[in-house]
């Protein structure tokens, strides 16, 4: 499947947004992310060292799971797929995601207060995400803070490290005020990433003894494996830590992986959260549909991820702004167009629909017969542009002509794309 629409994607990774600065600074690979506390059980099984934890789902479990500690001090962390939880809030006015905690009756409370609440951060938008589960670990007392990510570089066309003694903080704000704090080492993929390489990085970031040097370095290139061997897109470590005992560790960690390798990557992708995503964008995966949420007011119907962002990109021309990116694919059948518009008009923005189909494998009378369905059955109300070509262009005119509804149908996707735009300034 063509994931050219991920373009779009605004929902920028801290580290991914750094790397991507400069004219490429809109470009988002869409990739699957998963919870920490999975996330720290891969980094386990590749020798990465984490502080040790235990995933709730209910205040109670939380309880019991704070017990295991044997008394000493825990930290209570939201599952979010999100960064930015210690900085966030929750819906019903806690503040914080991530809390030191001593008691297991302190684990508790907070885990009431979690569980089934939103977390705002500044990554997720206002409506934030529903926490579902906490995650109870052991508190570790850090001497120091860094960042470390495995990335890949459109630059370099590689795989890099970057690696901060700056870390805790959020790494864009790094890379704007002190650049020479990061420190980005291109990785061969043939051969994976250099123990001396690693080992030079870590010697300067300035861990405070050799040994912690080593472990650091080992940290590293064990990253590394797990992204190699894991189809990752992105392991962040935020903070990685040195504590005050002398260990390294990881106290976060956020994983993306490639959506194109999801057939090799099972085990991985089975551990998808759909509850963190737009119900929306899951509704329409169902249905085979490539949907993805944007901010304008003129809601998008297109086949082909091509046609697609070439459509967005002549509305965006026409001075216009697509409410959503939406590609029915070439197998579309009228009840899946049917869905397409219930999903563009459950945007209260949404002030027109334009349908820019070409007919190739699609044909144009299939996708017609799905338009006028879904303009009866919705009562649609907003303007409707339609261009369509290609096969059985003819028979979808014809359609659209007879079936007495309003819609605005066009040969030429300028024109097409001028009047979805006109039509939309126009509409209250
Ligand atoms: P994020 O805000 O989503 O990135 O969540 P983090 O897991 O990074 O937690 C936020 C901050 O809490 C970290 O940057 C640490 O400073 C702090 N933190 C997390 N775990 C521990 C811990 O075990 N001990 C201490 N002292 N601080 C921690
Ligand atoms: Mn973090």
């Amino acid at each position: 499947m063509i994931r050219a629409y991920n373009l779009f994607r605004s929902r920028a990774s801290m580290a991914n947004s750094m790397l991507r600065a400069g004219p490429a600074a809109a470009t988002q690979k869409r990739f699957l992310s998963i919870h920490e506390y999975l996330s720290m059980g891969m980094l386990n099984k590749f020798g990465i060292d984490t502080p040790k934890f235990i995933p709730a789902k209910t205040p109670e479990e939380a309880y019991e799971a704070a017990k295991k500690f044997n008394g000493e001090p825990v930290v209570i962390k939201a599952q979010v797929l999100a960064g930015g939880r210690g900085k966030g809030h929750f819906d019903n006015g806690l503040q914080g995601g991530v809390h030191l905690v001593k008691t297991p009756e302190e684990v508790r409370d907070f885990a009431k207060k979690m569980i089934g609440s939103k977390l705002i951060t500044k990554q997720t938008g206002a409506d934030g995400r529903i926490c579902n589960a906490v995650m109870v670990a052991e508190a570790r007392a850090p001497a120091h803070e860094y960042y470390a990510a495995i990335l890949n570089d459109r630059v370099t066309q590689l795989p890099v490290l970057i690696t901060s003694n700056q870390g805790g903080m959020s790494i864009e704000e790094v890379a704007k005020e002190n650049p020479d704090a990061i420190i980005t080492t291109p990785i061969d993929y043939t051969k994976g990433l250099d123990l001396k390489a690693a080992e030079e990085v870590a010697h300067k970031l300035g861990f405070s003894s050799p040994k912690l040097e080593k472990e650091a370095a080992e940290t590293f290139v064990n990253l590394y494996k797990l992204f190699d061997q894991k189809d990752a897109t992105q392991v962040e470590i935020n903070p990685l830590v040195e504590t005050k005992d002398g260990a390294v560790l990881c106290l976060d960690a956020k994983l993306g992986f490639d959506d194109n390798a999801d057939f090799r990557q099972e085990d991985v992708f089975k551990l998808r959260d759909t509850t963190q995503e737009d119900a929306s964008e899951v509704e329409a995966g169902k249905y085979g549909l490539n949907f993805i949420k944007l901010d304008g007011n003129i809601g998008c119907l297109v086949n082909g991820a091509g046609l697609a962002m070439a459509t967005l990109d002549v509305l965006s021309l026409k001075g216009g702004k697509p409410a959503n990116f939406l590609d029915v694919g070439g197998g579309a059948n009228a009840a899946a167009v049917k869905k397409a518009f219930e999903l563009l008009l459950q945007s209260k923005d949404v002030r027109a629909i334009f349908v820019n189909i070409f007919g190739g494998i699609m044909r144009c009378d299939v996708i017609a017969e799905g338009i006028i369905q879904a303009t009866k059955e919705l009562q649609l109300t907003i303007p409707l542009v339609v261009r369509l070509q290609g096969t059985k262009e003819a028979e979808a005119k014809e359609l659209i002509k007879n079936s007495g509804l309003k819609i605005f149908a066009y040969d030429h996707l300028d024109e097409a794309a001028q009047a979805a735009v006109q039509k939309a300034e126009t509409q209250q």
